[in-house]
């Protein structure tokens, strides 16, 4: 097993509560992100999203939440 980040994305329909920032209704909304097999829940805003970032731990990489995001999406 080398798959270091397993993510899915859940569109929820009563959250919107950016954990990064601590807003709720922020303004565009939110949108999770689900790292580690569901240990992992990020729920952001887009700010929040373009600057917040992660780092894998076993690559090193360090990418944004937003590029996770969209990375999970494709
Ligand atoms: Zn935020």
């Amino acid at each position: 097993m080398t798959a270091s980040i397993v993510f899915c994305i859940f569109f929820p329909v009563m959250s919107d509560y950016c954990n990064i920032c601590d807003t709720r209704r922020p303004e565009g909304g939110t949108n999770h992100l689900v790292l580690n097999g569901g240990e992992l829940w990020i729920e952001f805003c887009e700010p929040c999203g373009k600057s917040e970032t992660l780092q894998n731990p076993e690559t090193g990489e360090t990418v944004t939440v937003q590029a996770l995001f969209d990375r999970s999406k494709g």
